[in-house]
């Protein structure tokens, strides 16, 4: 038997990880874990950890480590994660990465695969608007399209130079990357 994939979705917000994380998910019947989905809940259950993840997802900025790497963690461990899960907006700074390698190889039994969803600023910026989210005004859009660029994007030379990430063109049709992600994966 092959062993769990862990996949991780990489991409500037507004690129598509959500929907195609989920569509995935229903195909290989394994968790879509959204760290932004998880930080949302928390935040309308009013939780501590909700409560101070507002400030900064109001502005844009990442949640500091201290406070997510404990929910991730928790997540991963959860019985449905162990044959396998979709991370979405997780890792989001190299640091992220390191702690999931960490845990990957205390674990032992995973294999990951990245996948990069490239799309240009300009197409990310009218999608975003698009959606209108509560954090999709356009100040809020600006601020994590430069914090993505600053912190995230060093995220794809970390997995590039371990050698196991996968590039997807996020300029198409919700279809066709749908087409160009299951071909690339090889999953049906
Ligand atoms: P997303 O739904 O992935 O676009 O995330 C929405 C917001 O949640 C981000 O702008 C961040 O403020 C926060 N967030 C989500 N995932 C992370 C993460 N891995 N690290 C830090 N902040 C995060």
């Amino acid at each position: 038997m092959s062993k769990p994939t862990g996949y991780i979705f990489l991409g500037p917000p507004g690129a598509g990880k959500g929907t195609q994380a989920h569509i995935l998910a229903e195909k290989l019947e394994i968790p879509h874990i959204s760290t932004g989905e998880m930080l949302r809940t928390a935040m309308a259950n009013q939780t501590p950890l909700g409560q101070k993840a507002k400030a900064y997802m109001d502005k844009g900025e990442l949640v500091p480590d201290d406070l997510l790497l404990g929910l991730i963690e928790e997540r991963l461990q959860q019985s449905d994660a162990v044959k396998g899960w979709i991370l979405d907006g997780f890792p989001r700074n190299v640091s992220q990465a390191e702690f999931l390698d960490q845990w990957l190889e205390k674990i032992k039994q995973f294999s990951e695969a990245v996948i990069n969803i490239e799309v240009p600023d300009t197409v990310l910026i009218d999608r975003l608007l698009a959606r209108g989210r509560a954090d999709d005004n356009e100040d809020t859009i600006r601020r994590r399209l430069e914090v993505y660029q600053a912190q995230t994007a060093p995220v794809i030379n970390y997995y590039q130079s371990k050698g196991n990430l996968h590039s997807l063109n996020g300029n198409q049709s919700l279809a066709e990357v749908t087409q160009s992600m299951t071909s690339l994966l090889q999953v049906a």
